[in-house]
């Protein structure tokens, strides 16, 4: 069992143990949250993400996090919106069962997430936050080292939704 939080604001400035990075197929770098978490980490992320060959969508790899308070970034890679008619749910429902069966696996206590695939990618907010909560509940029933899961809205609209589905 673990606690489910909400905040708002810029996910690089946590000390947790892992934050999750909304990557894309490259684990190169890009817009975004992606981008914010590699300039607040430095150079030493890029040249790790360089020889993990990239990652599939709605599935996640784990790195250091150099100059970030975080110790570990869990990179995924959301779908990007296509109507609905690409599978674009099941794949982010396991962006997020990923992210915490290996946040789980290394034994960390804390993760927090962004808002996957509702920047760019424009998966539908609403759908996005009922498929990130619906997850993690359903992960907090085997979760073993997990004590807290925090969930980082960068824009009001994220936030003002989350906080009505936690109420
Ligand atoms: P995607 O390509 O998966 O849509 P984006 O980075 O465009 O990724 O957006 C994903 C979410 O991350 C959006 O809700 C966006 O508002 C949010 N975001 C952008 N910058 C940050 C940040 N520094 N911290 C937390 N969330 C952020």
């Amino acid at each position: 069992m673990f606690s489910i939080e909400l905040l708002q604001g810029d996910i690089t400035q946590l000390e947790v143990d892992a934050i999750v990075n909304a990557a894309n197929n490259s684990l190169l770098g890009g817009g975004g949250v992606d981008g914010a978490i590699h300039r607040a980490a430095g150079s030493g992320l890029l040249e790790e993400c360089k020889t993990l060959n990239g990652c599939n969508t709605g599935e996640a790899k784990l790195t250091s996090g150099y100059n970030l308070l975080a110790k570990f970034v869990i990179h995924t890679v959301g779908p990007v919106w296509n109507g609905g008619t690409k599978n674009e749910e099941a794949l982010l429902e396991n962006c997020y069962r990923e992210c915490l069966r290996i946040a789980d696996e290394l034994k960390l206590k804390t993760i927090a997430f962004p808002n996957i695939s509702t920047g760019v990618y424009g998966f539908p907010k609403q759908r996005a936050a009922e498929i990130a909560l619906g997850i993690t509940n359903e992960y907090a029933k085997i979760a073993t080292s997990l004590e807290q899961v925090i969930f980082v809205a960068f824009d009001a609209e994220n936030y003002q939704i989350y906080s009505t589905l936690l109420e």
